[in-house]
């Protein structure tokens, strides 16, 4: 019997995150926060052959980063859809009343995520994510979120272990590149038991906090992951990636409080914003630092004695860097401080241990780790991408809006 009513196409059935409109995925979506994918390390995989799921991709492009150019800033950029002055995520530490607190819980977000929209308006989400230090600021709303590093100690909302949920093996550890690997795969099988159509996976960079393009251990990771991400495809899901930031060998450092204090300036405390509790991967050393002042009157000569330091390549005031990157004025510095290309900003020689790295410091923060690449599996609309400048906080809406 015909159906009368085939030519009445449904509602688009939407839902709205901190103004932007967002429709319902049609199809499952996963998308993911690839830790540290400079785009140097695509390009090498895709001309080594080792990615050949991804390299089929329909989109293959570039965005740009929220700067500072770590991760919690970066990850709350894409999972809000708004820059951190709107979502108030400006670094993975801040300074608050002359104490450094680490961000890492929901109320310091100022802006609600995606995830959580999505949830409210009855699409199945989840969030999983191989630091644990960012599964609090993914699961705010209620949204399930889980991390590949403490899935052993996790369950579901049901009392089931995650792991046996998940029908995976053991997790690996946080320093172990199989890591990220882990996280895709943990995010597809969960997706199946939850009946997610909506997936966030945040990887973690300690593959490139360690290993530059055409090292063994980074090609061994793309090959295998690549295999993951080809499984999450043939499962039926919608893939994009979009990176945190990238990544750069950075074999000079400044400790800028040894700096400011011989230069005369009297009452200055240097904060790194990259600081998070995996020492090795980067020793708290990244190329944009916050230097706060007790006394406003040496904010000049501060500012002249690190912009004369070798490697310092900006020195911004508070409300300029505010304005420049779209920060949150009152979670910076009274001085925002960025390191060029091979150059990483630290506090005091003694106050970073540098033995506990693998190897040559590779880290990121500052401008030079802005272009991330973006990679969508299937095709977009064709005014998907005209005329805007993408960046990686439009993810969402190009996989929910735009695609063909
Ligand atoms: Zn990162």
């Amino acid at each position: 019997m015909p159906n009368l009513y085939s030519h009445v196409s449904p509602p688009v059935e939407t839902f709205s995150a901190n103004g932007r409109t967002y429709r319902k995925p049609r199809r499952p979506t996963l998308a993911i926060c690839a830790d540290g994918w400079d785009p140097a390390y695509i390009e090498h995989a895709f001309a080594h052959g080792l990615m050949p799921r991804l390299a089929a991709a329909r989109v293959r492009t570039q965005a740009r980063a929220q700067v500072p150019t770590f991760t919690n800033p970066n990850n709350v950029t894409i999972v809000t859809g708004v820059s951190a002055a709107d979502n108030g995520v400006a670094g993975n530490h801040y300074r608050q009343a002359g104490r450094e607190l680490q961000v890492t819980d929901p109320s310091f977000l100022t802006a609600e995520t995606i995830h959580a929209a999505a949830q409210a308006a009855g699409v199945g989400v989840l969030c999983v994510t191989a630091k644990d230090k960012l599964r609090a600021l993914l699961a705010y709303g209620g949204v399930p979120a889980f991390s590949a590093e403490k899935a052993h100690e996790q369950t579901l909302a049901d009392g089931r272990p995650v792991i046996e949920a998940a029908g995976l093996g053991a997790n690996p550890g946080i320093y172990d590149w199989r890591l990220s690997v882990y996280t895709v795969d943990l995010a597809v099988a969960l997706a199946g038991v939850l009946d997610a159509r909506l997936v966030y996976a945040s990887l973690t960079d300690f593959v490139q906090h360690s290993a530059a393009p055409g090292e063994q251990l980074s090609d061994d990771f793309y090959r295998t992951i690549d295999r993951s991400i080809g499984d999450a495809l043939d499962a039926g899901f919608v893939v994009g990636l979009v990176a945190d930031h990238g990544m750069n060998a950075k074999p000079d450092v400044r400790f800028l409080d040894d700096e400011l204090s011989a230069g005369g300036v009297r009452s200055h405390h240097t904060l790194c914003p990259i600081t998070d509790p995996y020492v090795a991967h980067h020793a708290a050393l990244g190329s944009l630092a916050w230097v706060h002042l007790d006394d406003p009157s040496e904010l000049d000569r501060a500012r002249g004695a690190l912009a004369a330091l070798p490697g310092v390549e900006a020195v911004l005031d508070r409300s300029a860097a505010a304005q420049a990157f779209e920060l949150p004025a009152e979670r910076i510095g009274d001085l925002v401080v960025l390191g060029d290309k091979h150059t990483v900003l630290g506090k005091s020689a003694a106050a970073h241990d540098l033995s506990q790295l693998h190897g040559t410091l590779r880290s990121h923060g500052g401008l030079h780790e802005r272009r991330v690449p973006l990679i969508i599996s299937h095709r977009l609309s064709d005014d998907a991408l005209a005329g805007r400048e993408l960046r990686n906080r439009d993810l969402h809406d190009l996989l929910l809006n735009h695609l063909a």
